[in-house]
């Protein structure tokens, strides 16, 4: 057997063609105002400049504003306090992204606390994973929303089905589990100190791998048949570098009845998610919820 490609590039494609269309509609309902996007970027680590300047750039491709916020890299907690409240107070700004990791003088958690929850476009802040948790309405971090759209593109059945997460990052791993437990999986998520870690992996009908170790997800770790989504961005050292997942692409596809491939898979849905939360996030504070 070898496994359907999901292809997020094009079905990222989608999503944020469907945001163009709802920010011209946004627009004409607001007299011509758009969603913006503050991030800020504290110092000048290279691989964050460049995640950055591509969200901006997504942003305009979809007629939204995105800005960006500097502060130098030892920058205070005072300082960056007051450019999140400045944000979180300015009605143009819809959404503020504090961009990790932070240098280490500053508190991520705490730091990313303090953005308005109606402007956490990350879904970091903890009013958002406790109306995830809950089930309620609110933003979702962005990169398991992205893996929920790749799923349902490539048919996965989740209704009962055993999903199996590897990965408990407060970013992916717990928020993904959290949306695969309400559409009704059943979920377990797995870590540095789960025991017998391939043979849990193989019950899965849904396997996601979000570790950050290159290849570490062998074909003999996978069920026939299974949807297996590689969420893992590591570089090799290769020349040109080249990046790779967390999962045995080659030996997986041979098992799987699906798989993502990196580049090209989880990565694009993340800032097609980000453009669509930041335009959720500018309705939301026009309603007044
Ligand atoms: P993280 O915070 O470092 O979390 C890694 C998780 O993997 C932890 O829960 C850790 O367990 C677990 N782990 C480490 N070694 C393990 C092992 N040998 N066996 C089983 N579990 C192990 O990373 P993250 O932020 O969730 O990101 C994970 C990967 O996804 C990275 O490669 C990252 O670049 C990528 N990522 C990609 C996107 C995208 O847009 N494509 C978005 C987010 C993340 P403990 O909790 O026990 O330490």
């Amino acid at each position: 057997m070898s496994a359907e490609i999901i292809d997020g590039k094009t079905i990222a494609g989608r999503v944020r063609i469907g945001v163009a269309k709802d920010v011209e509609a946004f627009s004409q309902q607001f007299g011509g105002a758009v969603p913006g996007l503050a991030t800020i970027l504290v110092g000048d680590d290279p691989a964050s400049a460049v995640y950055v300047k591509g969200k901006q750039k997504a942003c305009q491709e979809v007629g939204m504003w995105g800005f960006n916020f500097p502060l130098a890299a030892d920058a205070s907690r005072a300082e960056v306090v007051e450019l999140i409240e400045r944000l979180n107070a300015d009605p143009d700004v819809s959404g503020v992204l504090l961009q990790l990791p932070l240098p280490d003088q500053l508190d991520a958690v705490e730091l990313t606390g303090m953005i308005d929850p109606r402007k956490d476009v990350d879904g970091l802040t903890a009013v958002s994973a406790g109306l995830l948790a809950l089930g309620r309405e609110g933003l979702r971090p962005c990169t398991p929303s992205g893996v929920m759209t790749l799923l349902e593109a490539a048919g996965a059945s989740l209704e009962g089905a055993e999903a199996v997460v590897i990965g408990r990052s407060n970013l992916f791993g717990k928020p993904m589990a959290q949306l695969l437990l309400n559409a009704n999986a059943t979920v377990t998520i797995c870590h540095s100190r789960t025991r017998e870690l391939a043979e849990v992996c193989r019950r899965a009908d849904v396997l996601i791998a979000a570790v950050g170790r290159a290849q570490m997800v062998k074909g003999d770790w996978v069920k026939p048949g299974a949807v297996v989504i590689d969420v893992g961005m590591n570089r090799a050292n290769s020349t040109p570098p080249t990046l790779v997942g967390d999962v045995d692409f080659e030996a997986v596809r041979q098992v799987a009845a699906a798989i993502t491939p990196v580049p090209g898979g989880v990565g694009p849905m993340t800032i097609a998610f980000l453009l669509r939360n930041t335009l959720q996030a500018a309705r939301m504070q026009r309603s007044g919820a």
